[in-house]
Protein backbone atom coordinates (compact mmCIF):
# COMPACT_ATOMS: atom_id res chain seq x y z
CA UNK A 1 0.00 0.00 0.00
CA UNK A 2 1.52 3.28 -0.87
CA UNK A 3 2.22 5.04 2.05
CA UNK A 4 1.24 9.18 1.42
CA UNK A 5 3.44 11.96 3.30
CA UNK A 6 0.16 13.76 4.64
CA UNK A 7 -3.23 12.63 4.43
CA UNK A 8 -5.76 15.17 5.53
CA UNK A 9 -9.05 14.72 6.27
CA UNK A 10 -11.64 17.50 5.30
CA UNK A 11 -11.35 19.25 1.91
CA UNK A 12 -12.72 22.42 3.93
CA UNK A 13 -11.09 25.79 3.97
CA UNK A 14 -8.73 24.18 5.97
CA UNK A 15 -8.16 21.27 4.93
CA UNK A 16 -7.50 22.69 1.11
CA UNK A 17 -5.24 25.28 2.39
CA UNK A 18 -2.89 23.10 4.39
CA UNK A 19 -2.76 20.95 1.22
CA UNK A 20 -1.29 23.37 -0.67
CA UNK A 21 1.66 24.67 1.56
CA UNK A 22 2.16 20.82 1.15
CA UNK A 23 2.14 20.68 -2.61
CA UNK A 24 4.55 23.71 -2.24
CA UNK A 25 7.20 21.54 0.21
CA UNK A 26 7.02 18.84 -2.41
CA UNK A 27 5.09 16.26 -0.12
CA UNK A 28 2.43 13.66 -1.58
CA UNK A 29 -0.61 14.35 -0.24
CA UNK A 30 -4.19 12.50 0.01
CA UNK A 31 -7.29 14.88 0.68
CA UNK A 32 -10.04 12.43 1.77
CA UNK A 33 -13.57 13.86 2.08
CA UNK A 34 -17.53 12.85 2.99
CA UNK A 35 -18.83 15.02 0.36
CA UNK A 36 -18.83 15.65 -3.23
CA UNK A 37 -17.23 18.83 -3.79
CA UNK A 38 -14.58 20.55 -2.05
CA UNK A 39 -15.27 23.56 0.34
CA UNK A 40 -19.10 23.66 0.81
CA UNK A 41 -19.03 26.20 3.51
CA UNK A 42 -16.88 28.60 1.50
CA UNK A 43 -19.24 28.00 -1.12
CA UNK A 44 -22.45 29.96 0.65
CA UNK A 45 -20.48 31.99 3.18
CA UNK A 46 -21.20 35.51 3.43
CA UNK A 47 -24.36 35.34 1.88
CA UNK A 48 -22.45 33.94 -1.17
CA UNK A 49 -20.14 36.54 -1.70
CA UNK A 50 -17.76 34.72 1.02
CA UNK A 51 -16.63 37.42 3.37
CA UNK A 52 -12.76 35.75 3.60
CA UNK A 53 -10.74 37.66 5.78
CA UNK A 54 -10.78 40.87 8.54
CA UNK A 55 -7.48 42.81 9.05
CA UNK A 56 -8.62 43.62 12.53
CA UNK A 57 -8.23 39.64 13.21
CA UNK A 58 -5.61 38.87 16.28
CA UNK A 59 -6.96 37.40 19.65
CA UNK A 60 -9.71 39.30 20.73
CA UNK A 61 -11.97 38.54 17.77
CA UNK A 62 -11.82 34.58 18.69
CA UNK A 63 -13.33 32.60 21.38
CA UNK A 64 -12.80 29.18 23.30
CA UNK A 65 -11.35 28.34 26.50
CA UNK A 66 -8.32 29.58 25.23
CA UNK A 67 -8.50 32.60 22.64
CA UNK A 68 -4.69 33.29 22.62
CA UNK A 69 -4.24 30.13 21.12
CA UNK A 70 -4.79 31.89 17.90
CA UNK A 71 -1.88 34.74 18.54
CA UNK A 72 1.25 32.33 16.50
CA UNK A 73 -0.99 31.14 13.73
CA UNK A 74 -2.58 34.83 12.86
CA UNK A 75 1.02 36.03 13.02
CA UNK A 76 2.33 32.75 10.66
CA UNK A 77 -0.13 33.77 7.94
CA UNK A 78 -1.82 37.00 8.70
CA UNK A 79 -5.29 38.72 7.33
CA UNK A 80 -3.16 40.60 5.00
CA UNK A 81 -1.46 37.28 3.51
CA UNK A 82 -4.96 36.47 2.83
CA UNK A 83 -5.53 39.59 1.02
CA UNK A 84 -2.38 39.34 -1.19
CA UNK A 85 -3.37 35.61 -1.77
CA UNK A 86 -6.65 36.38 -2.95
CA UNK A 87 -5.19 39.07 -5.34
CA UNK A 88 -2.29 36.96 -6.37
CA UNK A 89 -5.71 34.68 -8.01
CA UNK A 90 -7.47 38.39 -9.67
CA UNK A 91 -10.38 37.61 -7.35
CA UNK A 92 -12.48 41.10 -7.35
CA UNK A 93 -12.98 41.79 -4.04
CA UNK A 94 -14.17 44.94 -1.85
CA UNK A 95 -13.95 46.39 1.60
CA UNK A 96 -17.88 46.23 2.80
CA UNK A 97 -16.74 47.81 6.75
CA UNK A 98 -13.39 48.88 7.47
CA UNK A 99 -11.16 45.56 7.37
CA UNK A 100 -14.00 43.37 6.35
CA UNK A 101 -13.76 41.59 2.66
CA UNK A 102 -16.14 40.29 0.35
CA UNK A 103 -15.60 38.91 -2.94
CA UNK A 104 -17.13 41.16 -5.36
CA UNK A 105 -19.06 38.12 -7.63
CA UNK A 106 -18.83 35.00 -6.09
CA UNK A 107 -17.56 33.22 -3.10
CA UNK A 108 -17.17 30.36 -5.97
CA UNK A 109 -13.94 32.22 -6.64
CA UNK A 110 -12.07 31.38 -3.17
CA UNK A 111 -13.32 28.01 -3.82
CA UNK A 112 -11.63 27.83 -7.28
CA UNK A 113 -8.35 29.74 -6.08
CA UNK A 114 -8.49 27.18 -3.06
CA UNK A 115 -8.42 24.53 -6.13
CA UNK A 116 -6.49 26.02 -8.30
CA UNK A 117 -3.07 26.02 -5.61
CA UNK A 118 -3.61 22.14 -4.67
CA UNK A 119 -3.66 21.15 -8.81
CA UNK A 120 -2.60 17.39 -8.79
CA UNK A 121 -3.19 16.70 -5.17
CA UNK A 122 -5.08 13.71 -4.82
CA UNK A 123 -8.55 14.21 -3.38
CA UNK A 124 -10.83 11.01 -2.74
CA UNK A 125 -14.86 12.97 -2.32
CA UNK A 126 -17.36 10.59 -1.34
CA UNK A 127 -15.26 8.83 1.23
CA UNK A 128 -16.10 8.92 4.70
CA UNK A 129 -13.71 8.76 7.37
CA UNK A 130 -14.09 6.38 9.96
CA UNK A 131 -11.50 5.74 12.48
CA UNK A 132 -7.48 5.98 12.45
CA UNK A 133 -4.69 3.77 13.83
CA UNK A 134 -1.17 4.50 14.14
CA UNK A 135 1.25 1.57 14.38
CA UNK A 136 5.74 1.64 13.92
CA UNK A 137 5.02 5.80 12.94
CA UNK A 138 2.44 5.17 10.49
CA UNK A 139 -0.96 6.13 10.41
CA UNK A 140 -3.95 4.06 8.83
CA UNK A 141 -6.84 5.96 7.75
CA UNK A 142 -10.54 3.83 7.39
CA UNK A 143 -12.76 5.14 5.23
CA UNK A 144 -15.95 3.30 3.86
CA UNK A 145 -14.00 3.84 0.34
CA UNK A 146 -10.77 2.01 1.52
CA UNK A 147 -8.17 2.30 3.61
CA UNK A 148 -5.27 4.60 3.56
CA UNK A 149 -1.52 5.07 4.89
CA UNK A 150 0.64 7.72 5.83
CA UNK A 151 3.05 9.37 7.87
CA UNK A 152 1.69 12.42 9.22
CA UNK A 153 -2.21 13.28 9.34
CA UNK A 154 -4.18 16.74 9.56
CA UNK A 155 -7.37 16.80 10.78
CA UNK A 156 -9.53 19.38 9.48
CA UNK A 157 -13.34 17.77 9.21
CA UNK A 158 -14.49 21.27 10.46
CA UNK A 159 -18.07 21.89 12.80
CA UNK A 160 -21.19 20.17 13.04
CA UNK A 161 -23.21 22.80 11.98
CA UNK A 162 -25.13 23.16 8.43
CA UNK A 163 -25.93 19.31 8.34
CA UNK A 164 -27.55 19.40 5.54
CA UNK A 165 -24.03 19.86 3.74
CA UNK A 166 -22.48 16.69 5.15
CA UNK A 167 -20.31 17.61 8.43
CA UNK A 168 -19.33 14.73 11.09
CA UNK A 169 -17.58 14.80 14.72
CA UNK A 170 -15.19 12.24 13.59
CA UNK A 171 -12.71 14.75 14.17
CA UNK A 172 -13.60 14.94 17.56
CA UNK A 173 -13.91 11.30 18.07
CA UNK A 174 -10.84 10.96 16.48
CA UNK A 175 -9.00 13.09 18.97
CA UNK A 176 -10.62 11.86 21.92
CA UNK A 177 -9.74 8.40 20.94
CA UNK A 178 -5.64 9.92 20.97
CA UNK A 179 -6.16 11.44 24.07
CA UNK A 180 -7.45 14.84 23.68
CA UNK A 181 -10.20 16.40 25.65
CA UNK A 182 -13.60 17.56 23.44
CA UNK A 183 -15.28 21.27 24.91
CA UNK A 184 -18.67 20.68 24.89
CA UNK A 185 -20.32 21.74 21.28
CA UNK A 186 -23.25 24.13 20.75
CA UNK A 187 -24.43 26.42 18.07
CA UNK A 188 -22.98 29.64 17.77
CA UNK A 189 -23.42 33.18 15.20
CA UNK A 190 -27.14 32.04 15.07
CA UNK A 191 -30.24 33.77 15.31
CA UNK A 192 -32.01 33.04 18.97
CA UNK A 193 -35.73 31.83 19.67
CA UNK A 194 -37.92 33.62 22.28
CA UNK A 195 -41.17 34.07 22.80
CA UNK A 196 -40.69 37.76 24.07
CA UNK A 197 -41.76 39.30 21.07
CA UNK A 198 -44.66 38.98 18.37
CA UNK A 199 -44.18 37.65 14.97
CA UNK A 200 -45.85 40.65 13.88
CA UNK A 201 -42.21 42.42 14.45
CA UNK A 202 -40.85 40.49 11.94
CA UNK A 203 -38.51 41.52 8.69
CA UNK A 204 -37.81 45.15 11.32
CA UNK A 205 -34.43 45.69 11.52
CA UNK A 206 -32.54 48.43 13.69
CA UNK A 207 -29.62 49.23 15.20
CA UNK A 208 -29.60 47.75 19.17
CA UNK A 209 -27.20 47.27 22.06
CA UNK A 210 -27.28 43.52 23.61
CA UNK A 211 -25.40 42.62 26.92
CA UNK A 212 -25.29 39.14 27.85
CA UNK A 213 -23.27 38.87 30.98
CA UNK A 214 -20.16 41.16 31.04
CA UNK A 215 -19.95 41.66 26.94
CA UNK A 216 -22.06 44.33 25.12
CA UNK A 217 -22.78 44.02 21.19
CA UNK A 218 -23.49 47.05 18.94
CA UNK A 219 -25.20 45.70 15.70
CA UNK A 220 -27.95 45.91 13.95
CA UNK A 221 -30.81 43.45 15.45
CA UNK A 222 -33.86 41.72 13.21
CA UNK A 223 -36.97 40.57 14.23
CA UNK A 224 -38.03 37.01 12.84
CA UNK A 225 -41.01 35.07 12.84
CA UNK A 226 -39.70 32.91 15.85
CA UNK A 227 -37.50 35.91 17.56
CA UNK A 228 -34.37 38.01 17.11
CA UNK A 229 -32.10 37.55 14.22
CA UNK A 230 -28.85 40.11 12.56
CA UNK A 231 -25.39 40.50 13.08
CA UNK A 232 -26.12 41.79 17.14
CA UNK A 233 -28.15 38.51 17.84
CA UNK A 234 -25.55 36.50 15.71
CA UNK A 235 -22.36 37.83 17.73
CA UNK A 236 -24.31 37.77 20.82
CA UNK A 237 -24.61 33.67 20.42
CA UNK A 238 -21.20 33.18 20.32
CA UNK A 239 -21.34 33.86 24.58
CA UNK A 240 -24.81 31.63 25.01
CA UNK A 241 -28.10 32.99 26.02
CA UNK A 242 -29.03 33.57 29.35
CA UNK A 243 -29.66 36.69 30.70
CA UNK A 244 -30.12 39.02 27.60
CA UNK A 245 -30.70 41.88 27.67
CA UNK A 246 -31.35 44.75 24.25
CA UNK A 247 -31.66 48.49 24.66
CA UNK A 248 -33.13 49.65 21.53
CA UNK A 249 -32.24 53.07 21.97
CA UNK A 250 -28.40 52.86 23.56
CA UNK A 251 -28.09 56.35 22.92
CA UNK A 252 -31.29 58.40 24.59
CA UNK A 253 -32.39 57.68 27.98
CA UNK A 254 -35.82 56.77 27.41
CA UNK A 255 -36.98 58.17 31.22
CA UNK A 256 -35.64 61.41 30.38
CA UNK A 257 -37.02 61.91 26.82
CA UNK A 258 -40.54 60.55 28.29
CA UNK A 259 -40.48 63.10 31.30
CA UNK A 260 -39.19 65.53 29.21
CA UNK A 261 -42.30 64.80 26.69
CA UNK A 262 -44.81 64.74 29.68
CA UNK A 263 -44.23 68.66 29.68
CA UNK A 264 -43.39 69.72 26.23
CA UNK A 265 -45.75 67.14 24.17
CA UNK A 266 -48.58 66.34 26.98
CA UNK A 267 -50.81 65.73 24.55
CA UNK A 268 -49.13 63.01 22.49
CA UNK A 269 -49.83 59.21 23.48
CA UNK A 270 -46.26 57.73 24.73
CA UNK A 271 -46.49 55.33 21.66
CA UNK A 272 -46.22 58.07 19.28
CA UNK A 273 -43.45 59.96 21.12
CA UNK A 274 -41.67 56.41 21.49
CA UNK A 275 -42.34 55.98 17.49
CA UNK A 276 -39.81 59.20 17.13
CA UNK A 277 -36.96 56.98 18.24
CA UNK A 278 -38.00 53.44 17.47
CA UNK A 279 -39.88 51.87 14.52
CA UNK A 280 -44.09 52.08 14.61
CA UNK A 281 -45.00 48.79 15.27
CA UNK A 282 -42.11 48.40 17.86
CA UNK A 283 -42.79 51.65 19.39
CA UNK A 284 -46.43 50.20 19.55
CA UNK A 285 -45.48 46.71 20.95
CA UNK A 286 -43.60 48.58 23.89
CA UNK A 287 -46.92 50.51 24.58
CA UNK A 288 -49.56 50.74 22.97
CA UNK A 289 -51.33 52.72 25.63
CA UNK A 290 -53.60 55.67 23.74
CA UNK A 291 -54.28 58.17 27.11
CA UNK A 292 -52.07 61.35 26.87
CA UNK A 293 -48.37 60.94 28.00
CA UNK A 294 -49.28 63.85 30.61
CA UNK A 295 -51.82 61.37 32.42
CA UNK A 296 -49.17 58.86 32.82
CA UNK A 297 -47.90 58.61 36.38
CA UNK A 298 -43.49 58.95 36.03
CA UNK A 299 -43.69 55.09 37.52
CA UNK A 300 -45.67 53.89 34.73
CA UNK A 301 -43.29 55.80 32.27
CA UNK A 302 -40.23 54.30 34.08
CA UNK A 303 -41.55 50.77 33.50
CA UNK A 304 -41.84 51.18 29.74
CA UNK A 305 -38.81 53.34 29.61
CA UNK A 306 -37.23 50.33 30.89
CA UNK A 307 -38.62 47.83 27.62
CA UNK A 308 -36.65 50.53 25.57
CA UNK A 309 -33.58 50.98 27.29
CA UNK A 310 -33.76 47.35 29.42
CA UNK A 311 -35.23 44.76 28.01
CA UNK A 312 -34.73 41.38 29.33
CA UNK A 313 -35.32 37.95 27.55
CA UNK A 314 -35.45 34.74 29.79
CA UNK A 315 -36.65 32.04 27.32
CA UNK A 316 -34.06 32.37 24.69
CA UNK A 317 -32.95 29.59 23.22
CA UNK A 318 -30.42 29.13 20.54
CA UNK A 319 -31.71 28.14 16.90
CA UNK A 320 -29.86 25.19 16.94
CA UNK A 321 -26.65 23.62 14.70
CA UNK A 322 -28.49 23.61 11.66
CA UNK A 323 -28.67 26.88 11.05
CA UNK A 324 -25.35 28.58 13.00
CA UNK A 325 -23.13 29.56 10.99
CA UNK A 326 -20.33 27.89 13.47
CA UNK A 327 -20.10 25.29 16.09
CA UNK A 328 -18.43 26.23 19.69
CA UNK A 329 -16.34 24.09 21.62
CA UNK A 330 -14.51 21.62 20.27
CA UNK A 331 -10.95 19.37 20.70
CA UNK A 332 -9.43 21.85 23.34
CA UNK A 333 -6.30 23.26 22.53
CA UNK A 334 -4.84 22.41 25.74
CA UNK A 335 -2.72 19.64 24.10
CA UNK A 336 -1.66 21.42 20.44
CA UNK A 337 0.97 23.43 19.81
CA UNK A 338 0.04 26.84 19.09
CA UNK A 339 2.86 27.15 16.94
CA UNK A 340 2.42 23.94 14.90
CA UNK A 341 -0.96 22.91 15.06
CA UNK A 342 0.32 19.46 15.99
CA UNK A 343 -0.84 17.20 19.01
CA UNK A 344 1.23 17.12 21.87
CA UNK A 345 -0.08 14.35 22.80
CA UNK A 346 0.12 11.91 18.97
CA UNK A 347 3.67 13.01 17.37
CA UNK A 348 2.46 13.35 13.11
CA UNK A 349 -0.86 14.23 14.06
CA UNK A 350 -2.62 17.75 13.52
CA UNK A 351 -5.28 20.31 13.28
CA UNK A 352 -6.94 23.00 11.29
CA UNK A 353 -9.83 25.11 11.16
CA UNK A 354 -12.74 24.39 13.17
CA UNK A 355 -12.40 21.69 14.67
CA UNK A 356 -10.55 23.01 17.26
CA UNK A 357 -11.97 24.58 20.38
CA UNK A 358 -11.78 28.62 18.62
CA UNK A 359 -14.95 30.30 17.08
CA UNK A 360 -14.44 33.40 15.52
CA UNK A 361 -16.51 36.53 15.81
CA UNK A 362 -18.74 37.73 12.84
CA UNK A 363 -16.65 39.37 10.17
CA UNK A 364 -14.31 36.82 8.70
CA UNK A 365 -12.33 35.71 11.26
CA UNK A 366 -13.62 32.09 10.98
CA UNK A 367 -12.08 31.62 7.95
CA UNK A 368 -9.03 33.67 8.72
CA UNK A 369 -8.68 31.03 11.22
CA UNK A 370 -9.30 28.18 8.78
CA UNK A 371 -6.66 29.51 6.83
CA UNK A 372 -4.10 30.27 9.25
CA UNK A 373 -4.40 27.01 10.73
CA UNK A 374 -4.15 25.30 7.62
CA UNK A 375 -1.48 27.20 6.77
CA UNK A 376 0.75 26.21 9.80
CA UNK A 377 -0.30 22.42 9.69
CA UNK A 378 0.75 22.27 5.86
CA UNK A 379 4.20 23.87 7.01
CA UNK A 380 4.33 21.57 9.76
CA UNK A 381 2.93 18.29 8.68
C1 LIG B 1 -23.86 29.76 6.06
C2 LIG B 1 -22.46 30.03 6.51
C3 LIG B 1 -21.87 31.23 6.19
C4 LIG B 1 -20.57 31.51 6.64
N1 LIG B 1 -20.00 32.69 6.25
C5 LIG B 1 -18.74 32.96 6.66
C6 LIG B 1 -18.06 34.14 6.20
O1 LIG B 1 -18.56 34.89 5.36
N2 LIG B 1 -16.81 34.39 6.70
C7 LIG B 1 -16.19 33.54 7.59
O2 LIG B 1 -15.07 33.84 8.01
N3 LIG B 1 -16.77 32.39 7.97
C8 LIG B 1 -18.01 32.08 7.52
N4 LIG B 1 -18.60 30.89 7.90
C9 LIG B 1 -17.81 29.94 8.73
C10 LIG B 1 -16.75 29.25 7.86
O3 LIG B 1 -17.33 28.87 6.64
C11 LIG B 1 -16.18 28.03 8.57
O4 LIG B 1 -15.72 28.38 9.85
C12 LIG B 1 -15.03 27.42 7.77
O5 LIG B 1 -15.45 27.06 6.48
C13 LIG B 1 -14.48 26.20 8.49
O6 LIG B 1 -13.52 25.60 7.67
P1 LIG B 1 -12.97 24.14 8.02
O7 LIG B 1 -12.09 23.77 6.89
O8 LIG B 1 -12.43 24.12 9.39
O9 LIG B 1 -14.26 23.22 8.05
P2 LIG B 1 -15.29 22.87 6.88
O10 LIG B 1 -15.30 23.93 5.86
O11 LIG B 1 -16.56 22.55 7.55
O12 LIG B 1 -14.67 21.58 6.18
C14 LIG B 1 -14.66 20.34 6.83
C15 LIG B 1 -14.69 19.26 5.79
O13 LIG B 1 -14.53 18.02 6.46
C16 LIG B 1 -15.35 17.06 5.83
N5 LIG B 1 -15.66 15.98 6.76
C17 LIG B 1 -16.33 16.04 7.93
N6 LIG B 1 -16.46 14.81 8.45
C18 LIG B 1 -15.87 13.94 7.59
C19 LIG B 1 -15.70 12.54 7.57
N7 LIG B 1 -16.19 11.75 8.53
N8 LIG B 1 -15.04 12.00 6.53
C20 LIG B 1 -14.57 12.77 5.52
N9 LIG B 1 -14.71 14.10 5.48
C21 LIG B 1 -15.35 14.69 6.52
C22 LIG B 1 -16.60 17.85 5.45
O14 LIG B 1 -17.26 17.20 4.38
C23 LIG B 1 -16.01 19.19 5.05
O15 LIG B 1 -15.79 19.30 3.66
C24 LIG B 1 -19.86 30.57 7.44
C25 LIG B 1 -20.46 29.35 7.73
C26 LIG B 1 -21.72 29.06 7.26
C27 LIG B 1 -22.33 27.72 7.57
Amino acid sequence: MKIFDVIILGAGAAGLKAASVLKSRKKSVLIVDMGDAPARKVAISGGGKCNFTNTHADHTHYFGKNPRFVMSALSQYTPFDTLNWVKSHDIDFYEKEPGRYFCKNTAEDVVSALLNDIHGTEIKYNTNVQDIEKNNDIFTVKTDNGTFQSKSVIIATGGLSYSHLGVSNIGHIIAKKFGHKIEPIRPALCAIKTKAFTPDLAGISLPAQIKIGKNIINDDLLFTHFGIGGPATYRTSLFGTQNIVINFAPNINAFDLLKQAKTKNGKKSVSNIIAEILPKSLARFICDDVRNIADIKDSELKIIADKINHFEINDADAIGLASAEVTAGGISTDKISSKTMESQICEKLYFAGEVMDITGDLGGYNLQWAFASGHVAGLNA
